[in-house]
């Protein structure tokens, strides 16, 4: 009878034991498994068909307190998808978002989308709350937007119909780089703003190109768009260890630009550590030549009551990649400028406008403090 009373305590060790964690862990990947199994039947193909991309957030969106990354081995190993194929990509999600499968055949052009019921028995029947196949290709897309908005009202996917027609559909074009989409996975869809970012790095590297180990690209991100995410994928150039500072520009402050200057894409700073000292380039993207090559209004881009956003952003992200290994087309040298360690501190500062610091934009009188030094 005494042993009745270590039961509650037998209880609490088996439910903390690492066996019940590696118990959870396979349970995830069973799903992984399963969901790829799901559309191994559905797209009709076989274990390491190359023409599959396979696309989940496994691994950032947690369910119940748990992380899911164990589903991505249920995924590769079901399907033989891997991220040295470059056919697994695993998108950026926050912990909050549902967890979701996605896996294109670019021969049919189809795809199945699978979303895991969070309340629902992760090892039991009814696990997948939404099963959904659809044509994404983006030449169907493109000319049939009536339709395919539909779908987007309707949610086919979940939510994640531009993140993930989108990536799929440059993807499986014949130009497509391994960096891009590592750039798509951080910013979880491809637009013209991630792509314009990563032409900017590639125009940069040319102009200014790194020479030695102490040297590394510094980001004045001003005004802040989707390029950015390209930059911290890329160049390492995150945030947190100081390589990339994003400034907001007021509708005031870009109204101050001069004419030559009004497509300014921020500053791209070579930095030498050892010196303290760095060249910089205050870049241009010509949204102007870049949206006329692709036969969009500016004002596309703004319809969020039509298909037009969309059709607009997928169209240009399609395009794009056939110049995007001539950044020149649409990126431009503003200006050239060399910084010391004063210099670069002071562009750095919250309420520094580094477009009056460079004297681009006469300095408020009103704003004593962003005088050039
Ligand atoms: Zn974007």
């Amino acid at each position: 009878m005494k042993i009745k009373g270590y039961l509650p305590i037998l209880i609490l060790v088996l439910a903390v034991s690492p066996g019940l964690v590696m118990a959870e862990g396979d349970v995830m990947k069973e799903l992984g498994s399963r969901a790829a199994a799901v559309a191994m039947n559905q797209l009709d193909f076989d274990k390491g068909d190359e023409n599959i991309l396979a696309m989940t957030d496994a691994g950032y969106a947690m369910i119940g307190g748990q992380t899911t990354e164990a589903a991505v081995d249920g995924v590769s190993e079901t399907c033989g998808c891997t991220i040295g194929k470059a056919n697994l990509l695993m998108v950026h999600r926050s912990k909050f978002s549902p967890l979701w499968f996605f896996f294109y055949d670019k021969e049919s052009d189809e795809a199945v989308y699978l979303r895991v019921n969070e309340s629902a028995d992760l090892a039991g029947e009814d696990v997948f709350s939404i099963v959904s196949k659809e044509m994404i290709d983006a030449g169907y897309m493109l000319e049939n937007p009536k339709e395919w908005n539909g779908k987007f009202d309707a949610e086919v996917f979940g939510g994640n119909e531009f993140s993930l027609t989108t990536i799929a559909n440059v993807w499986s074009h014949p130009n497509t780089t391994y960096d891009l989409l590592q750039a798509a996975m951080l910013h979880n869809h491809i637009c013209p703003g991630l792509t314009s970012g990563y032409m900017i790095s590639k125009y940069v590297e040319g102009n200014l190109p790194l020479e030695t180990s102490s040297q590394s690209y510094k980001v004045i991100a001003c005004p802040v768009w989707c390029k950015e995410d390209a930059f911290q994928v890329i160049w390492d150039a995150t945030p947190g260890k100081r390589g990339l500072y994003a400034k907001g520009l007021t509708g005031d402050n870009k109204a101050a630009l001069p004419d030559y200057a009004k497509n300014a894409a921020g500053l791209y700073i070579r930095w030498n550590k050892t010196t303290n000292t760095g060249d910089g380039l205050v870049m241009g993207f010509n949204w102007t030549k870049a949206q006329g090559m692709s036969g969009i209004k500016p004002a596309d881009f703004k319809n969020f009551a039509t298909y037009k956003w969309w059709w607009a952003r997928l169209k240009m992200d399609l395009d794009m990649i056939d110049y995007i290994g001539n950044p020149e087309t649409v990126c431009t040298t503003i200006m050239e400028f060399q910084v010391d360690n004063n210099d670069l501190t002071q562009l750095q500062e919250a309420g520094v406008n580094p477009y009056v610091y460079l004297d681009i934009v006469e300095a408020p009188r009103c704003l004593g403090v962003m005088t050039q030094a």
